[in-house]
């Protein structure tokens, strides 16, 4: 088995803290020359239930919020008997932490070594601070070396934004220090990144990777035609890795075949960092279990929910001194089902459905904005430029055509039977020729 590269040596034994414990747990691993992925479930439960009650330890000793909430919750010790009794301790939502920078920090402030900020679509920012430990210790000890093939002769392109949030900087580490692989920092909607500049650097360098947004990948592809770069010949890149937006199976093979490579999602945020990944079968997300415990709960009624059933996720970061999120109600629907993938991989496959808020209603029914796309993606004479309008209980969608010989109407009825067909709901649509094109997060659905 391939071993993880740390180019910089960051030496676990010089740094303690309550997390010490799971050193062993890891350590075995590597001398077995296995990594969690395919572990048998016991064995990989017992290590999250030991690395939750090293957190819930950590956070009633450190953490005057965190205790008041577990001891009105009925707890007289930080600790459960097993991975069923998490369903007891407090679930943490967003607005309590919400503009407030100390309440979930369980370490001297000057132990802090980087903060990082949510994007704040929605209210006030979330602050999360990583220790130096946090970033450069424990983020880098599970290994996930099936998930993640990437070697030190990789070239990563980082589309994702630098600035504030996690992800750019969080890929970053991960290739440099996991896997040694040279890294093209390209950044986002910077002013030193022009979308020519970043695909220059990617043909000069032959980036094999490139991480970054759905909408990012299919802009950079649709400018690279501009700036006569060709995509598989110019550029050849051997994996995409998306993440920071959630897209449908069919807007993300639309990306492969356009980019000529394997496409796959990865879902994390900026307070719970990595959460899941695709494999290669590419139906589903595994959850990174050496990082986080995740769960499924009603939204309203907050009861744990079991496999196949849709509701919130929630996260428990396992490995962190800094901030630890524990049982923290990310906003995002989706399920869990027990993995039975032919990859191998034995964590729990994960299934998204996107922001709660971002649900449309139609007809009396609740569906998730990515369905709704997965078919509108497969008419390949639309573009990968949409809208979905709201308005009064119906749907308009907004739409640009693709190297299509179709006039407008002809399309615009193409779109409407298909969705009829395909989906049972009449919706309106517009053919649009220029809808706007992002740096940020694409904004596709608009309720009015
Ligand atoms: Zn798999």
């Amino acid at each position: 088995m391939r071993a993880q590269s740390h180019k910089m040596t960051v030496n676990i034994d010089e740094h303690a803290s309550h997390l010490m414990q799971l050193k062993a747990f890891f350590n075995e691993l590597d001398e077995a020359r296995i990594t969690i992925e395919k572990l048998p479930r016991e064995k990989r439960e017992q290590y999250q239930l030991q690395a939750i009650n090293g957190t819930l330890e950590h956070i009633w000793n450190n953490n005057a919020f965190y205790r008041a909430a577990l001891e009105e919750a009925g707890f007289k010790q930080p600790s459960i008997d097993n991975l069923g009794q998490l369903a007891s301790v407090p679930l943490l939502k967003k607005d309590v932490i919400r503009g407030d920078k100390t309440k979930l920090l369980c370490v001297d402030p000057k132990e802090i070594g980087q903060v990082h900020l949510t994007s704040g679509t929605s209210g006030k920012p979330i602050y999360t601070s990583y220790t130096l430990a946090d970033q450069y210790v424990y983020d880098l000890l599970p290994k996930y070396l099936e998930l993640f093939p990437e070697t030190d002769s990789d070239i990563a392109a980082i589309a994702l934004p630098y600035e504030f949030a996690l992800p750019g900087l969080g890929f970053q580490r991960l290739f440099q220090f996991a896997f040694g692989t040279a890294i093209l920092s390209l950044g986002k909607g910077g002013y030193m990144a022009p979308i020519d500049k970043s695909l220059e650097l990617m043909k000069e360098y032959q980036a094999t990777v490139l991480v970054t947004t759905p909408s990012y990948a299919a802009l950079l592809a649709e400018e690279s035609e501009r700036f006569g770069i060709e995509l598989g010949r110019d550029i050849c890149l051997r994996r995409i890795v998306l993440t920071g937006e959630g897209c449908s199976s069919t807007f993300r093979q639309r990306l492969e075949k356009w980019w000529g490579c394997e496409v796959s999602f990865f879902y994390g945020s900026t307070e719970c960092g990595v959460i899941a990944v695709e494999c290669k079968q590419h139906n589903g997300y595994h959850v990174m279990d050496g990082h986080v415990k995740v769960e499924i709960i009603d939204p309203r009624t907050e009861a744990p929910l079991g496999y196949h059933d849709i509701g919130e996720i929630v996260v428990t970061t396992l490995l962190r001194e800094g901030m630890p999120m524990v049982r923290y109600r990310s906003g995002d629907i989706g399920y869990l089902q027990k993995s039975q993938c032919s990859c191998g991989i034995t964590m729990d496959v994960l299934h998204l459905r996107g922001r709660m808020e971002n649900m449309l209603t139609l007809d009396g029914n609740e569906y998730s904005p990515f369905f709704i796309e997965h078919f509108l993606m497969e008419i390949p004479e639309v573009s990968l430029w949409y809208h979905f309008i709201m308005s009064k209980g119906r749907l308009t969608i907004e739409v640009e055509p693709f190297r299509t010989t179709l006039t407008d109407e002809q399309l615009e009825a193409k779109v409407r039977k298909h969705m009829s067909d395909r989906l049972g709901i009449d919706c309106n649509v517009e053919i649009k020729r220029s809808l706007p094109r992002t740096f940020g997060k694409a904004n596709r659905i608009y309720m009015q």
